[in-house]
Order: C-alpha cells, then sequence, then structure tokens
C-alpha cells in the first residue's frame, strides 16, 4: 500500500484513535499552524482552537515518538505579519521545536512567502501576498499530468486545486459511467495536455490560476 499524505491543521486530532490513526496507512503529514498564543491563531484560522490544536499537536508528536516515527511530520508555519524573531521566539514555538528536534525553524525557513486566494474566493489580508501570475505560454500544468479527481457527485475532473464546482473544462468522465484507467487514456485528457503544450490552448480555468505548477 502507497503511503497516504496530506495538509492539516489537526484541529480535531483529539477525536480519533490513535492505533486507527497510525494504522491507516499515513505516511507523512504536514501541520499548517502556528504558535503565537489564542488570539492570533483565531485571526489567521478563524477559529478558536488555539489550545486544543497545540495539545494535538504535543501528542501525535508523543504517539509518533512511540511508534519509531512512524509518520513523518512537516510544519508549515503562519504568521499574521509578526516579526520572525517574535514566532521563533515564542515559548510555544520553542516547546514544539525542541520536540521536534528543530524541525520547526525549518519549516518555518522553507514557508513560501507567497499565498493563493483560490480564484478570488478568500480576499487577503494585508500580511499576505498573492502569488504572481507565471507565464504558462505552451507549458500544461503539471497538475493536469499527474492526478485525477473524483468528485462527491462522480464527476472525475483534472484538478483538485481550482475547480470548486465541477463545472469546468477538466471535467472529464464521471465514474458511475466510466473506469478511472479510461478515463486517465482518454482522448479528452490527452487533448487538454497536447492542446496546450502544440498549440498553447489553455483551459480556461487555467488561465488566471496562481496555483499553477510549472
Ligand atoms: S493551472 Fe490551476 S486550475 Fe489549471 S490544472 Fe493547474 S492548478 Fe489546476
Amino acid at each position: 500500500m502507497k503511503p497516504v499524505w496530506f495538509t492539516t491543521t489537526l484541529q480535531h486530532l483529539h477525536k480519533f484513535d490513535m492505533d486507527e490513526f497510525f494504522g491507516s496507512g499515513i505516511g507523512w503529514l504536514v501541520i499548517s499552524s502556528m504558535f503565537l498564543g489564542r488570539e492570533k491563531y483565531k485571526e489567521f484560522f478563524g477559529v478558536d482552537s488555539y489550545e486544543q490544536t497545540l495539545k494535538n499537536i504535543l501528542m501525535l508528536i508523543k504517539e509518533n515518538e512511540k511508534r519509531k516515527k512512524k509518520i513523518h511530520l512537516n510544519f508549515s508555519i503562519k504568521t499574521t505579519g509578526e516579526p520572525d524573531e517574535t514566532v521563533v521566539n515564542h515559548p510555544d514555538f520553542k516547546l514544539v521545536d525542541g520536540l521536534m528536534g528543530g524541525k520547526v525553524l525549518q519549516g518555518f525557513k522553507n514557508t513560501g512567502f507567497f499565498v493563493d486566494d483560490w480564484h478570488g474566493a478568500v480576499k487577503l489580508p494585508k500580511y499576505l501576498h498573492k502569488r504572481p501570475l507565471y507565464p504558462r505560454f505552451f507549458r500544461p500544468c503539471r497538475i493536469l499530468c499527474e492526478r485525477m479527481i473524483v468528485y462527491s457527485n462522480g464527476k472525475v475532473g483534472l484538478c483538485n486545486c481550482r475547480d470548486f464546482e465541477a463545472n469546468s473544462d477538466l471535467i472529464i468522465g464521471d465514474i458511475s459511467k466510466d473506469s478511472l484507467k479510461d478515463l486517465w487514456n482518454s482522448p479528452k485528457h490527452a487533448h487538454l495536455i497536447n492542446d496546450w503544450r502544440r498549440k498553447n490552448i489553455t483551459p480556461a480555468i487555467c488561465r488566471t490560476c496562481r496555483h499553477y505548477v510549472y
């Protein structure tokens, strides 16, 4: 079985049985969080879950240690525009970083400067900067060549990042009628990639997408 990975805040980890969690096939996690106290957490994440989330993170680190670091843990540290020194000197940051052997600090240094506004769906606060709209002439987004998604209504599409309503030209079939293998090898899938690569015909949803992966 291939390991599963995903990004999570861990806000609800306490609702899960740890043996089940560790036995579920998760290979690595990216923990999106901040360690600047309750008010800052609420400001950034929009929920009053700082204490519970911190407890969950500490519990996960401890349980992971018990299981010989079965899950590879990475951190994506958020801020609300504070200077770096403020972030890394917060006692909670130091606590978690100490338990993680410096990986939280490493995650903080690696966190990108730009973020996405999800096709305008999210109004960004001033301290976050929108990712530039990189040129994409004749270079299909890598996501088209690597992934497929099955939506809850059965539609099958190629981008799980921006096609929120499953109604773009990246929808290539329906799981109730088509096999995933057939859809992956379908002329429609090939055309979307080849039209972009050879004729510079870019799917409408991809033209203004700031998540474009080159
Ligand atoms: S350009 Fe954007 S919408 Fe198009 S496949 Fe890439 S991530 Fe998805």
